[in-house]
């Protein structure tokens, strides 16, 4: 069977097109995503029968074998959703073609949904987003550079009452790192931590052995000499010297920034791994077709399970 991507309903995925198939074609096209390997017929999620009662009326499946019944949405990040196939649909298209990321409360007015709707939802693309790139590795030449979110801490009017912001003593303790590990020509992974010395950890857990590194003079690096072929590049010197540099990996951080700045204005702690995830992925698809990024945020999304951490979020928070 051809791939989803390659396919028509891929490359026309765009909002217009969206919103002209209307909420049986939407539908169908859930069908097609969920259970391509089956030609968008439905496999029971529990004993994984092909063979199916089709309640059309509840667009809902019982099986045959084991009498389960269920939905295309049921065991995916969008289960029990309430919105529509179409404006789920919708919301992903509007999600992946804002370069700089979206914010929610954009979502909820394009959408005309609730903001926490449209929040929890974001969060529900971003999650698929992280894990489609889950356990995948890096090789051949790969930069690595750190970078401080949040935490802003603003100066005082006067003079004569600043402190100095660069001292722990007076930053706020919520600033955190973002590492980010970038193939060139390739794709790259991000890690948020207290300190960018957190980072090395990371470095050895997704970096494969005979891989050559680029990074600057911080000293916590120095230990990935041991394993790798590493090169140093000393910004306060040069940008870039005897083909040392990690460019690739601060144009990641300009977009990152642009993002926490542009769309989100202020980035809370616990959501900057998913932010930073989020970006990563923007940037390792920035090649691919609109409809394509739809199309793979979607495949992403019915693979991913249930989300623990946003199912029922608001409830549990409220
Ligand atoms: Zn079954």
């Amino acid at each position: 069977m051809q791939h989803f991507l390659l396919s028509a309903a891929a490359r026309t995925l765009s909002l217009k097109a969206v919103f002209k198939m209307g909420e049986d074609k939407a539908y169908e096209t859930f069908c097609e995503m969920r259970w391509a390997e089956n030609d968008g017929e439905a496999v029971c999620p529990r004993c994984g029968c092909t063979e199916t009662y089709n309640i059309t009326s509840r667009r809902r499946f019982k099986c045959v074998a084991c009498h389960h019944q269920f939905s295309v949405t049921s065991g995916t990040i969008f289960a029990s959703r309430k919105l529509s196939f179409t404006d789920l649909l919708a919301a992903i298209v509007i999600f992946v073609n804002g370069a700089k990321g979206v914010a929610a409360l954009q979502l909820s007015r394009d959408l005309d949904v609730q903001y926490k709707t449209a929040f929890v939802l974001a969060h529900k693309l971003r999650e698929a987003m992280a894990l489609e790139d889950a356990g995948q590795k890096l090789g051949g030449v790969v930069e690595v550079d750190g970078a401080y979110f949040g935490g802003y801490v603003k100066p005082t009017n006067h003079k004569a009452h600043r402190r100095d912001r660069r001292l722990l003593a007076n930053q706020s303790g919520k600033r955190q790192s973002v590492v980010v590990v970038r193939e060139r020509d390739g794709d790259m992974l991000t890690f948020v931590g207290k300190h960018e010395s957190d980072g090395v950890e990371a470095v050895h857990a997704v970096v494969e052995d005979g891989t050559t590194i680029h990074a600057d003079e911080a000293s916590h690096w120095d230990v990935l000499h041991a394993r790798y072929e590493a090169y140093r590049i000393n910004h306060g010197e040069a940008y870039s010297l005897n083909g040392a540099c990690t460019n690739m990996a601060e144009s990641f951080f300009s977009r990152l920034r642009r993002a926490e700045i542009g769309t989100h204005h202020h980035i809370a702690g616990p959501y900057l791994a998913s932010y930073a995830a989020e970006m990563a992925w923007r940037e390792d698809n920035r090649r691919t077709s609109n409809g394509a990024q739809a199309g793979v945020v979607l495949e992403a999304a019915m693979d991913a399970p249930v989300s623990r951490r946003w199912a029922g979020y608001w409830q549990r928070a409220a």
